[in-house]
């Protein structure tokens, strides 16, 4: 093999791996060449298109409807009005009343989510998901969470393609092709109920496909870490290494959090391996496990709308989130249907 510099129309077999050689390395071709001499140029311009495609393409703000209104009859959290939640108790373990309305609360979540999926399909804007959502919740007996948590605008999280996470629904149409994560969290029984799962629009791209699969295999591997006695760091090590065998990056700027009576308690998940994550899991402790990964970099950047975060080089970006109790094997999901 000697492709050299002129990229030829056969663009999907000169497509550089995520992670590229030194200079003085082997190339990924497996030509034996030093990757300098051999596809390194040829690399330089595919990813300069690439980058050319994706600014293209890439999610652009839309309008964003006004705030929906909650019927008086829903409890709501202590930051409906102000935007501001405040502390909660501190503890990171649950008492069994506690655990019993937590699992409640899970399942409401993993109902709306179910449904909203399949709701998603080309044409339908980020603002029709977020009416349905809400409807949903209302119907559930609970508060959205996500409405005017510090002060977010909207009831879910809609993030598109290179949007990573609390994308703000909005008139944006969804594309054939595009991804979708619908991020849904619950506040019914006075405690909060937290999930998320990416969808495809239409029919996708294997690539993005592939990406769905590993991204929700990550969030798997993580649940499989929680072991009661074992550090936190134990969790973010699983999830690194399965990204790690495809080249995909792990967001490192969001974590997953402590949950209960307050929607982000300080507990805090990371998903890639952080040795100062110390603390011992704790029979009875519910947090959320949710990795966000990517095609290419882990580096995000923040939309003008102080919200929307999106991947610095624009790749697409997926993401699973479910909400979990430590028992004393392991860990219980709360955000699976009954
Ligand atoms: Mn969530
Ligand atoms: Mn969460």
């Amino acid at each position: 093999m000697n492709v050299t510099t002129t990229p030829s129309s056969s663009a999907a077999s000169l497509r550089p791996p995520n992670k590229l050689p030194k200079p003085n390395d082997a190339c990924w071709c497996g030509s034996g060449k030093k990757y300098k001499k051999c596809h390194q140029e040829a690399d330089a311009e595919f990813i300069k298109d690439e980058r050319k495609r994706l600014e293209a393409n890439r999610v652009r703000p839309g309008r964003v409807s006004p705030m929906r209104t909650v019927p008086d009859s829903i409890p709501r959290p202590d930051y409906w009005q102000t935007g501001q939640p405040s502390r909660g108790t501190g503890r990171n373990v649950r008492t069994p009343d506690e655990i019993v309305r937590m699992r409640a609360a899970g399942a409401a979540a993993a109902r709306i989510l179910k449904l909203a999926g399949a709701f998603v399909k080309p044409g339908i804007s980020t603002d029709d998901i977020d009416a349905y959502v809400h409807e949903l919740t209302i119907k559930e007996g609970g508060y959205p969470s996500p409405l005017n948590y510090r002060g977010f605008p909207k009831s879910v999280c809609t993030s598109v393609n290179e949007v990573i996470c609390h994308g703000i629904p909005d008139d944006r149409k969804l594309l054939e092709g595009d991804i979708v994560n619908l991020d849904v969290t619950i506040f019914v029984g006075g405690v909060h109920g937290d999930c998320n799962a990416t969808f495809g629009v239409g029919t996708i791209d294997d690539e993005s496909r592939q990406l769905i699969r590993v991204t929700h295999e990550c969030l798997m591997k993580g649940i499989e870490g929680v072991k009661p006695g074992r550090p936190i760091s134990d969790i973010g090590r699983n999830i690194e290494q399965h990204a790690d065998k495809y080249g995909y990056g792990v967001v490192r700027a969001y974590c997953g959090h402590g949950i209960s009576e307050t929607f982000h308690a300080p507990l805090q998940i990371p998903h890639y391996f952080d040795a100062r994550s110390t603390t011992k899991m704790e029979v009875g402790m519910t947090f959320t496990i949710e990795p966000m990964i990517a095609l290419g970099t882990w580096e995000e950047t923040t939309w003008d709308d102080e919200w929307t975060a999106v991947t610095k080089d624009l790749k697409r970006t997926a993401q699973f989130e479910h909400t979990i109790l430590v028992t004393e094997t392991g860990a219980d999901i709360l955000t699976l249907e009954p």
